[in-house]
């Protein structure tokens, strides 16, 4: 476990135990936190759903690939340690395998920042390494906080740039979070697939062939580029260009300060636009 980390699978735990008990398998009985949290996470490194196929030496080969990415790329935008987010809590499946067990509430990926897990559907190689690639700029790239919430219950706090309210009831920035995950996979596939020896070929032919290739959440990244299009019309005497201000939104999401983002939103818009922002 990564020294820097009360519990393994998150840059901070907020808010105070005890704990409901939970009825998850032996944790049942706990009501201490960071006990319970460091059990969930010891659980999801192993084999715990039955569909899950067995890694082969070219599965591990694409979350190499994937993973040192995103610490490459996160390491750049101000991130100093990373959670142990190892391969064996990144589980792979049959395709169709991560709507199945979300209950049709994800396609091909998942993340969950309370177990310290990912879910990846086993799918072409180029499709499977955009999607780690995506799930781990999330659990491994983005700043996560766990908290204790106000009726006692574990749940996320933050995930990146995206935020719950103390109750768990209301979720901020959710979209504005997976365009900035959109965004840096768009970055992963453009600057370091179409460069891997073992993509180049496809990659250069799906662009000769003018055919798209889905590098996630590319609805949330336009609605993204258009508000900071528009900040960077409103502060042109501090930003010289649009990429600008997105790397200042990507360094929020890496590190968890929000507050230069908030700042800049707020001075643009008036007081409390930053609210209303984080639901476009
Ligand atoms: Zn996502």
């Amino acid at each position: 476990m990564n020294e820097k980390f009360s519990i393994p699978q998150a840059d901070r735990l907020v808010g105070k135990g005890p704990v409901k008990p939970m009825e998850h398998n032996e944790v049942g009985a706990s009501t201490d936190p960071e006990e319970i949290l460091t059990l969930l996470f010891k659980e999801s490194g192993t084999d715990v759903y039955k569909i899950e196929l067995q890694k082969t030496e070219e599965d591990l080969a694409l979350i190499e690939l994937a993973e040192t990415a995103v610490r490459d790329y996160a390491a750049q935008y101000g991130r100093e340690s990373f959670v142990d987010i190892t391969s064996d809590h990144i589980h792979f499946l049959p395709d169709g395998g991560v709507f199945e067990i979300t209950h049709g509430r994800l396609a091909t990926g998942s993340h969950s920042t309370v177990l310290g897990e990912v879910l990846i559907d086993r799918r072409k190689d180029l499709e499977t390494a955009i999607t780690l690639f995506h799930e781990l700029w999330h659990t491994l790239g983005s700043y996560q906080a766990i908290q204790i919430t106000t009726d006692q219950k574990l749940d996320t706090y933050r995930s990146g740039f995206s935020m719950n309210s103390r109750d768990g009831a209301i979720e901020y920035f959710h979209h504005f979070d997976e365009a900035l995950v959109g965004y840096m996979t768009q970055k992963f596939v453009n600057e370091k697939l179409a460069e891997a020896s073992n993509f180049k070929n496809e990659i250069t032919r799906l662009r000769d062939e003018n055919i798209a290739l889905d590098t996630t959440r590319q609805r949330e990244l336009g609605d993204l580029w258009k508000l900071i299009d528009n900040l960077l019309e409103k502060n042109k005497d501090k930003f010289s260009k649009r990429e600008e201000i997105m790397d200042l939104f990507v360094r929020a999401q890496v590190t968890g300060n929000v507050l230069p983002a908030a700042r800049l939103i707020e001075n643009t818009y008036g007081k409390g636009s930053f609210r209303k922002v984080s639901k476009f």
